[in-house]
């Protein structure tokens, strides 16, 4: 079948730089992840991907959706860790003219999956109850402005990938069942249909036994998505029969009258759209086996793929989108931004990851430091830096090097010290004490941080602040360190005020028995937090005045 054209993003897709002979060879033996995942390709293909008559096609990249609920980071994480490998692939295939052999990204919707419950995060539950059971794509929009519920979906993930420029093309089951652009492949299922029940049946609990069929057919009597048993009448015209609303009847499956059971679903899409890489979460590790030995029944091949470990809350228990445990996207983007995000997913896809609010901060000083090195690594580096990924995926180019003036996490405590009430406006102009162009419109990846650490501040640190009172001989230090900022004035550098603070905490008059210490003193009488920056930092940011009108707050706790 043919697949629709790539989405354009808002900006139209970008295009990568020529890819130089140098940059092949150190791929090809990169140990970075989206290359190995792209050399089990180039074995697939050692001649490259190839149509009948010879010439190059596209290697087929797919990502499935559900769409009965909302875009979310899982749906953000694959599409992104795909798209590093394509343009893996992509690199390790360029020729002389810099350029890679064709690729396709597919995002496909299970649109024709049955509606099994009413989900409770949307209005006119009434619609949506009175067609349980029917194929996503055939009941009502319950938003009233699209054609279905599926359509309403769809156009919510395709509005997703936009926003992040993704290069994709959108594919829907429900129009491809209904189109007949399925009924080849539905046809190979019926002529194979004992071989696939034969894989299917040692995976099923007896009772499930009973019911199981490959297809499922579309009810002529009530519209719903039936599981019933099936048998084949004739395979070539797609004629199948079973029982429905208590009468048997002979069924036509082509032309969107079924769909097909999961595994099976999945393994005949494989085959019809030639799918040659597609990646999912270890939860589908047996899908994954199963569907591929379907796909080979009907003359296809299970796609290569990485298999990636799930996501854990804060607690280490498996997110799950019911119980409302983890980290929504939107949540990362206002607290963090994109590019932390994909530095966050980039790394260890086989390793369980923590998603909570906690890990931002650190994600994105992270990100920030791998992409100011950039250029100065050597190319091998290069390729093992997650921003050389991140900055290629769509369209860029890897050229990093510029740097945040301030880390994320020095202004956090800033917003902290500034408190819940803290505004943009105001975070400027303590940016002014320490950059020399404090301007939001020349720094525009720091002003947007201005207002997430804002919005983080509010959210996640400012209830949690509480300053403690100093003890005698912490209170000692915090006047000498007082008089000291006196002498030093506003125009100290934070080396300056750091040498300052260190003098005194290594000063036996003040009994630390360590600098850590004293600077967890500075941080949970000053800042009312038990970590902090470092303080030359802080203090040239916030101010030598202000820093010495918080010690006057602290002195008069004590
Ligand atoms: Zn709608």
């Amino acid at each position: 079948m043919t697949i629709p054209p790539a989405n354009s993003a808002a900006n139209g897709p970008a295009h990568n730089a020529a890819i130089s002979p140098e940059l092949v060879a150190a791929a090809q033996t990169s140990k970075a992840w989206p290359f190995e995942e792209a050399r089990r390709l180039l074995k697939r293909f050692p001649q490259g991907k190839r149509g009948p008559d010879g010439a190059l096609v596209p290697v087929l990249f797919e990502t499935g959706y559900g769409p009965s609920g909302l875009p979310h980071i899982g749906t953000f994480q694959e599409v992104l860790r795909t798209t590093l490998v394509r343009r893996a692939y992509e690199v390790l295939t360029a020729g002389a003219n810099g350029r890679g052999h064709p690729t396709r990204l597919i995002a496909f919707s299970d649109d024709m999956d049955g509606l099994r419950k009413v989900p409770d995060n949307v209005p006119n539950g009434a619609v949506l109850a009175a067609h349980l059971g029917h194929p996503l794509s055939r009941i009502p929009d319950p938003f009233g402005c699209c054609a279905s519920f599926a359509a309403h979906n769809n156009a919510l993930l395709c509005a997703f990938l936009d926003r992040f420029c993704f290069d994709y093309a959108f594919v829907s089951a429900s129009e491809s069942y209904d189109s007949g652009a399925f009924d080849a492949a539905l046809r190979g299922v019926l002529r194979h249909f004992d071989a696939i029940m034969a894989i299917m049946l040692p995976t099923l609990r007896e009772e499930r036994r009973k019911t199981y069929a490959p297809v499922l057919p579309i009810s002529p009597a009530s519209g719903q998505v039936l599981q019933v048993p099936v048998s084949v009448v004739d395979a070539e015209a797609g004629l199948v029969r079973f029982v429905d609303d208590g009468r048997e009847i002979t069924h036509c499956v082509f032309g969107g009258a079924a769909k097909l059971q999961w595994k099976v679903d999945w393994g005949m899409r494989w085959t019809a759209l030639g799918v040659d890489y597609e990646m999912c979460g270890k939860d589908l590790t047996d899908s994954h086996l199963y569907s591929g030995r379907i796909a080979q029944v009907l003359g296809g091949r299970r796609p290569e793929g990485l298999i990636y470990e799930l996501f854990l809350d804060e607690n280490g228990e498996k997110i799950s989108k019911s119980k409302g445990n983890g980290l929504t996207i939107d949540q990362w983007l206002a607290y963090g931004g994109e590019e932390s995000l994909g530095f966050y997913l980039f790394r260890e896809p086989k390793s369980a990851k923590s998603l909570h609010v906690r890990v931002v901060p650190r994600a994105v000083d992270d990100y920030w430091q791998f992409r100011e090195k950039l250029p100065t690594q050597p190319i091998e580096q290069q390729l093992g830096n997650p921003v050389w990924h991140l900055l290629r995926a769509n369209g860029g180019d890897a050229v990093g090097g510029d740097a945040l003036p301030v880390t994320y996490g020095l202004l956090l405590n800033l917003v902290g010290v500034l408190g819940a009430g803290a505004t943009r406006a105001q975070v400027w102009s303590y940016l002014g004490n320490y950059i020399a162009d404090a301007d939001p419109e020349k720094h525009p990846h720091l002003d947007r941080l201005v207002t997430a650490a804002l919005a983080y501040n509010r959210d996640h640190i400012a209830p949690t602040l509480k300053r403690r009172a100093p003890a005698a001989q912490e209170a000692a230090a915090l006047v000498a360190l007082d008089a000291a900022l006196g002498d030093a004035g506003e125009v100290a550098t934070p080396e300056a005020l750091q040498n300052l603070v260190y003098a005194i905490g290594k000063d036996e008059a003040f009994g630390f028995a360590t600098l850590r210490d004293w600077f967890r003193a500075l941080y949970e009488t000053l800042l009312g937090s038990s970590q902090g920056p470092r303080m030359g930092s802080f203090i040239a940011l916030y101010g030598v005045a202000n820093t010495r009108r918080l010690i006057a707050e602290a002195l008069a706790a004590a």
